[in-house]
């Protein structure tokens, strides 16, 4: 391992890689035009169908997760239809941007940032008007809430023509999501968050459904273009250079993952925010998102104390720990404690330790 400075990230992303994780990247690089290429692309697509729960396909892009936003929209959305964003946070609001920015029709139901969706509201909007697409955010990184994907998904059942496009950037591997069963046309994530991985590797699972429509557009631009990919995955292989390096760290990272399991794994991430919540709450902060929809991943702590979250942070630098101040609008008033990923129960505990000695020199 590299001799120079280690902090253990406590980030929302990137988070903490493993040493083992870190050195599988460091394999002899090998053509991606050769067999030894095409045997490591499909074992972990077998491995990352598992991880999605999904029979139908899981690209891999080499970019990070904002990268499938564009490919997701413009792959699903016809140029004169609409997209439906469900916005309450600076993510789910940044991929509406990115809808404009590709010249789409983006109507908003928006939500106070902490607040989650529901499925009523996609339910009367699906029926005043008709989309292509239905944009969710899974987990709003930014405030710390899981919208109650599954339901809203129960709604889009109802709605032939409209996909459903789920980013699961902080979700997938961390909180329950179940591609298949619950008929998610798209769930798009990067490496760097509840996967555990160095970032720079994004993965998309991409519905049937999907490339019938992208078959109707006609510009899908080329780096993102999903009938593209699927020529190349066709053939166990990418259109272009894949990040190969990073493709061997996912390999070993998700033999990991399966063999923790999904839903040990889902209950070791609601296992430790539940001891950050409890821990938050016997020291006067306060809980940021809403009452049953706060995430297992990342907690956006509310500062009722009003702790100075620099020097929150500079103290726990000085103990190691890179520690997050909050994000957009909310930072300062907010900041979050991450707590996916390959995190244990017994480092959360350290954690919390320091930031006990923190809040004890203020006293
Ligand atoms: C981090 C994050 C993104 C952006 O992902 P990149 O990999 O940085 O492009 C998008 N959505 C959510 C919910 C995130 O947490």
């Amino acid at each position: 391992m590299p001799d120079s400075v280690h902090q253990r990230l406590v980030l929302p992303g990137p988070v903490e890689v493993r040493p083992e994780i870190l050195q599988a990247q460091t394999e002899w690089m090998i053509g991606h035009r050769t067999a030894a290429f095409e045997e490591l692309f499909a074992r972990l697509q077998r491995k990352l169908r598992q991880a999605f729960l999904t029979d139908s396909r899981v690209y891999v892009s080499g970019s990070s997760g904002s990268g499938l936003w564009e490919g997701a929209l413009r792959n699903s959305v016809r140029p004169d239809r609409k997209v439906l964003h469900l916005t309450g946070g600076a993510f789910s609001e940044r991929w509406a941007q990115v809808s404009r920015a590709n010249g789409l029709h983006a109507d908003v139901i928006a939500v106070h940032w902490g607040r989650a969706h529901d499925a009523q509201m996609v339910r009367e909007a699906l029926q005043r008007e008709r989309f292509d697409a239905v944009c969710v955010v899974h987990n709003e990184t930014s405030t710390g809430v899981t919208n109650p994907l599954r339901d809203i998904a129960g709604v889009l059942r109802e709605h032939e023509e409209t996909l459903l496009l789920v980013d699961t950037v902080s979700g997938l591997a961390g909180a329950e999501l179940r591609v298949d069963d619950w008929g998610i046309d798209v769930a798009l994530t990067s490496s760097q968050k509840a996967l555990a991985l160095p970032p720079g590797i994004a993965f998309g699972s991409v519905s049937d459904r999907v490339l019938e429509r992208a078959a109707e557009i006609r510009n899908r631009g080329y780096y993102f273009d999903f009938l593209e990919l699927e020529k190349s995955l066709l053939e166990d292989n990418t259109p272009t250079t894949p990040p190969v390096a990073l493709m061997f760290a996912s390999d070993r990272q998700l033999d990991d993952i399966l063999a923790e399991g999904l839903a040990a794994r889902w209950a070791r991430h609601l296992e430790m925010r539940d001891r950050v919540h409890d821990w938050l709450l016997a020291h006067d902060f306060g809980l940021y998102a809403q009452a049953g929809h706060r995430s297992p991943t990342v907690t956006a702590v509310d500062n009722t104390r009003g702790i100075d979250v620099n020097a929150m942070a500079d103290f726990m630098a000085g103990r190691g720990f890179a520690m997050d101040k909050g994000y957009g609008k909310i930072r300062g008033q907010t900041f979050r404690i991450a707590h996916m990923g390959d995190m244990q129960l017994d480092e959360l505990e350290e954690i919390l330790a320091s930031l006990m000695a923190f809040l004890e020199m203020l006293a």
